[in-house]
């Protein structure tokens, strides 16, 4: 088994389109800046496996210098991250994470944030957790001026037909 960590925050601004965990917040005053859609959930979650892969970080496989990635749908590059992920030999077991914002207000969306994930990385919704926490009004994150998210996945390898129990 092999752990990894992942830690990302995006600076929030008023008028950016706010998705995280690929859920659109529609209703929400600020969205976070970034080359991508700026998504800080499916980037720390990218990181936690591409981590515990020892592949690098997603910096390294989706550089933000490279057109091809501006505004870029970040369920993709994570789905495409978990595809690394796999092909590297290594399956996920399972993905927690805690997303610390002021705003937009998480709580009725965890469960869909977490289908997301769970979708990009071709693993049951079971095995993914999202969590909330607010910034207590200190900090980047409870002045509202900034989103981050910690996020932890455990890997096993994947068994191929030939290996034994
Ligand atoms: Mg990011």
């Amino acid at each position: 088994m092999r752990i990894g960590f992942g830690l990302d925050r995006h600076r929030l601004a008023a008028g950016r389109r706010c998705v995280l965990g690929g859920v659109f917040f529609a209703d929400s005053p600020v969205g976070p800046v970034g080359h991508s859609d700026g998504d800080a959930v499916c980037h720390a979650a990218a990181d936690a496996i591409l981590g515990a892969a020892a592949l690098g970080d997603i910096g390294q496989h989706f550089p933000d210098t490279d057109p091809r990635y501006g505004g870029a749908d970040s369920l993709e590059l994570l789905a495409e991250a978990a595809a690394r992920v796999r092909a590297a030999g290594w399956r996920t077991v399972n993905l927690d994470l805690t997303v610390m914002t002021e705003k937009p207000h998480l709580a009725a969306h965890k469960a869909a944030m977490a289908a997301n994930l769970a979708r990009a990385l071709a693993i049951d919704a079971a095995l993914v957790s999202v969590k909330a926490t607010r910034g207590e009004g200190v900090g980047p994150e409870g002045r509202g001026e900034a989103v981050t998210v910690h996020a932890v996945a455990l890997l096993e390898p994947v068994k191929n037909d030939f290996d034994a129990d």
